[in-house]
């Protein structure tokens, strides 16, 4: 049997070594890291969602008709499966998919566990510049530090820009590009969106369920709509997070990068519909004569929010309501179904979950092996794949690492371990 590397210790490089080497492949992972499954430590605020029980391609990006064919081979039962057979608990809170302790480093102590049982070596501090088979033998030479290895099949896992604290700063798409690959633009993604206007001083820290709506600004003062969210959403003095800002952010750090204009339309008060909404407006306003605009706003919404409402219409809290008249009062109000936001930028690299774009997926096979470098394959955030916020990042991981591994280990047996071989004639 023959030898593959995995260049990187992430979660879909571990899953594609522990599935290369219990067929048999003698695999070295290669982590530039002092140790594997650093960014596994972070996610789900150290809590770890790895997967969800509600499971379908609509929620992920990327060629949809291509993931129902990987996740259709590694679903998430697979997952759930592989990691309870290792001995992990699982939890299920609403579909959501944490280990049973709660804690990330049960799923990452369960994959080292893993590759330790099936032999797969680990060179740490590896930090691979350069892929390459220039003597055109069938075998890839993995240049890391001043020293080098030969392998029948590589397995690029070197993740994608986001969290590069963790390891993964975008060093991948640089040896795919070497390849040959086409890599679509990058951008951040499951981030915060930076803004540009002033009244989030005013707001800062609050916290309120609300419904989004990511809009593109056309010409003409012509708004179309491209995405809606509903969710708590928290406002820092930069701009707007939570998580159905980060299920949007994807989508505006796109518009951005693409030289366009965006906008989010927050309803703060998605419980009403219109009906319910105008009813409220009137008899808010039947009361208004004998209130401050403060007290007229009071119960609405956070207070820092009022204050905010107010001063941008150029009032004072003290003002009478009942002076104001009707006119300008349901403008006030309204305002609270549609408060508009001007997005700035996504947040960097730095604070986002993933990293959209990558290594196009119609330039490799169904097995994740290169269309250009027979030989080469792909697992996880590499990819030109990412999921939304829910455990379908992770689950992206094991699935695209299990397929890649298996097909990795494949090759190996198909030809024949050449490195196996050679290394055999070079000790006879
Ligand atoms: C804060 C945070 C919270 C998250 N929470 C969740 C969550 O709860 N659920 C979920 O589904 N997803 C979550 N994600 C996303 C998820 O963690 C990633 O999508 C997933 O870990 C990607 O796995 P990967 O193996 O592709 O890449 P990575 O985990 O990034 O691993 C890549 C590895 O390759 C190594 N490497 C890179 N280049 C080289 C090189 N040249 N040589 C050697 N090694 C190299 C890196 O050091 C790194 O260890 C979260 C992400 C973050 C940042």
């Amino acid at each position: 049997m023959g030898r593959v590397a995995v260049i990187g210790g992430g979660a879909s490089g571990m899953m594609a070594a522990v599935t290369a080497a219990r067929l048999g492949a003698k695999v070295t992972v290669y982590e530039k890291n002092d140790r594997v499954g650093k960014k596994i430590l972070v996610t789900g605020n150290g809590k770890c969602n790895f997967s969800n029980r509600d499971f379908s391609e609509r929620h992920y990006y990327g060629d949809r008709k291509k993931l129902k064919v990987f996740f259709d081979r590694f679903s998430v039962e697979d997952a759930v499966d592989f990691f309870i057979r290792a001995g992990m608990l699982v939890k299920d809170k609403g579909g959501y998919l944490y280990p049973w302790p709660e804690q990330a480093s049960a799923v990452l102590e369960i994959l080292r566990m893993e590759m330790r049982r099936s032999g797969v070596k680990t060179e740490l501090c590896a930090d691979v510049k350069r892929i390459g088979n220039e003597k055109g033998n069938g075998l890839w030479t993995v240049y890391f530090g001043t020293e080098k290895a030969e392998h029948d099949a590589v397995i690029l896992a070197c993740g994608g820009c986001a969290a590069p604290k963790t390891g993964s700063n975008g060093d991948g798409f640089a040896l795919a590009r070497k390849l040959g690959h086409r890599i679509r633009p990058v951008v951040p993604a499951l981030v915060q969106l930076r803004c540009k206007d002033h009244f989030l001083k005013i707001t800062a820290g609050v916290r309120c369920q609300a419904k989004i709506g990511l809009y593109e600004e056309k010409k003409g003062g012509i708004r179309e709509l491209l995405q809606e969210e509903e969710g708590e959403v928290q406002f820092t003095d930069y701009g707007i997070s939570g998580i159905p800002v980060f299920q949007l952010s994807r989508q505006a750090a796109y518009l951005i990068e693409e030289g366009k204009a965006a906008a989010v339309s927050i309803d703060l008060l998605p419980q009403m519909d219109r009906q319910e909404f105008e009813e409220m407006c009137g008899q808010r306003m039947e009361n208004a004569y004998d209130r401050t605009l403060e007290e007229f706003l009071l119960g609405l919404a956070n207070k820092k929010i009022n204050l905010m409402m107010i001063k941008e219409a150029g009032h004072k809290p003290a003002d009478e309501a009942g002076r104001l008249g009707e006119k300008r009062l349901k403008k006030l109000l309204y305002g609270y179904k549609e408060l508009w936001v001007h997005i700035d930028a996504a947040n960097s690299f730095d604070h986002a979950q993933v990293t959209a774009g990558g290594v196009e997926l119609d330039e490799v096979t169904q097995n994740l092996e290169s269309e250009k470098r027979p030989g080469i394959f792909f697992a996880g955030e590499i990819l030109d794949v990412d999921g939304r916020c829910g455990g379908y990042n992770l689950q992206w991981a094991w699935t695209s690492g299990y397929i890649a591994g298996k097909s990795a280990a494949q090759r190996c047996q198909k030809q024949g371990g050449k490195t196996e071989k050679k290394n055999g004639r070079q000790r006879e």
